[in-house]
């Protein structure tokens, strides 16, 4: 298998854990039954808890990756009538955009660079908008937003708060509760540590009476709710990342729950930016998630090269990024089955490739 003995940083796929590895080694099993529809029930009760969504929320299950969440969600939660207020700080901010473009949903590209935020009541137009569009962590630079900021301006300005929250959620806080957000959506292949496949969309009671008719067969979220109210969804799932889903949510909550997986992800980022100090890597975000580190040599060093012999010479995968950025930056994930040992691979490797001693 390619890469099979490689040790991985990369945000998505991230390490899985050896629980959830074995689930996925199973036949997978017949669905159309209760027994499944009870896996199904309880992901969503679990998701649900997890998240701290407000009573009378549901989840829609999609067998596709993130993207299609971004674009199902616009699709049947947005109109032609709507004026939509999108975040775009990066690669995902920009598909967002890109998302409201193939659909005609009227929108706004509100750029940002250096900010997490929290002003975002001063820096948006003064404009009458429908809805707020936002990643909550902006993967491409390793941005972390503020989520209670934005909720209390979606609020204030009675606004449809859309959040992807794909590459924070259970490595960084989320409370949809706490921050007034009526759509989150979640995949399985970043801080849940699943195979890609999987997406999921939690919809506030706000969201759910939103939902249009649309024209789309697949992304119909009407028939997914419909169905959901059995435990079943329109289409095939994807029915052994679901299982693998349901172990990853038990194995979450036997831990001590989302507060200690935040905690742990937060740990391993924070002893990883501590241990590398001596080396020639700057921090590029002032914002950085838990979930992240994205690092900018300071010694003209180009980053690709740096991904590149960290991979043929050390067997480490990190992220290049592309474009204007592919020397200047490269991403390092603490998403999924982290520790403090396995994080030691890829300080050890950095270390002796700037031939330092590690103290
Ligand atoms: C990974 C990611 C996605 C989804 O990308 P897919 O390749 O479609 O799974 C969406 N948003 C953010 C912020 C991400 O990090």
């Amino acid at each position: 298998m390619i890469y099979q003995d490689y040790a991985i940083f990369t945000p998505g796929p991230v390490k899985m854990s050896e629980e959830i590895l074995k689930l996925g080694a199973q036949q997978t099993p017949y669905f159309r039954n209760s027994e499944f529809s009870n896996i199904t029930f309880d992901c969503e009760k679990n998701l649900l808890e997890m998240v701290n969504a407000p009573e009378g929320s549901r989840v829609v299950f999609l067998t596709a990756s993130g993207t299609a969440g971004m674009e199902a969600t616009v699709m049947n939660l947005l109109t032609q009538n709507d004026k939509a207020l999108v975040i775009n700080g990066g690669g995902f901010g920009a598909r967002f955009v890109k998302i409201c473009q193939t659909h005609a949903v009227p929108h706004h590209e509100l750029k940002v660079k250096d900010t997490n935020l929290s002003d975002i009541a001063e820096i948006a137009p003064q404009e009458k908008f429908t809805s707020l569009v936002v990643n909550a962590h902006e993967t491409s630079v390793g941005h972390l937003y503020d989520l209670n900021a934005m909720g209390d301006y979606a609020t204030k300005n009675g606004l449809l708060y859309i959040v992807d929250a794909i590459s924070m959620l259970v490595t960084d806080p989320l409370d949809m509760q706490e921050s007034n957000i009526d759509v989150v959506i979640a995949s399985s292949q970043k801080g849940l540590g699943l195979p890609p496949g999987l997406t999921m969309v939690v919809l506030a009671p706000k969201a759910l009476e939103q939902v249009q008719e649309i024209n789309s067969l697949y992304f119909n979220y009407k028939d997914y709710l419909s169905n959901g109210e059995r435990g079943q969804t329109p289409y095939t799932p994807a029915v052994t990342i679901m299982l693998q889903l349901h172990g990853r949510l038990e194995q979450i909550k036997k831990r001590g729950g989302v507060a200690q997986s935040i905690n742990n992800a937060q740990e391993v980022a924070q002893y990883f930016r501590e241990s590398i100090k001596g080396l020639p890597l700057a921090e590029y975000s002032t914002y950085m998630p838990n979930a992240m580190t994205t690092l900018t040599p300071t010694d003209g060093k180009s980053a690709m090269d740096i991904v590149n012999d960290l991979e043929e010479k050390y067997k480490v995968m990190v992220c290049p990024n592309g474009g204007p950025e592919r020397d200047l930056i490269f991403r390092v994930s603490h998403m999924g089955e982290m520790t403090k040992e396995y994080t030691d691979i890829l300080i050890d490797a950095l270390y002796d490739y700037y031939g330092k001693t590690r103290s």
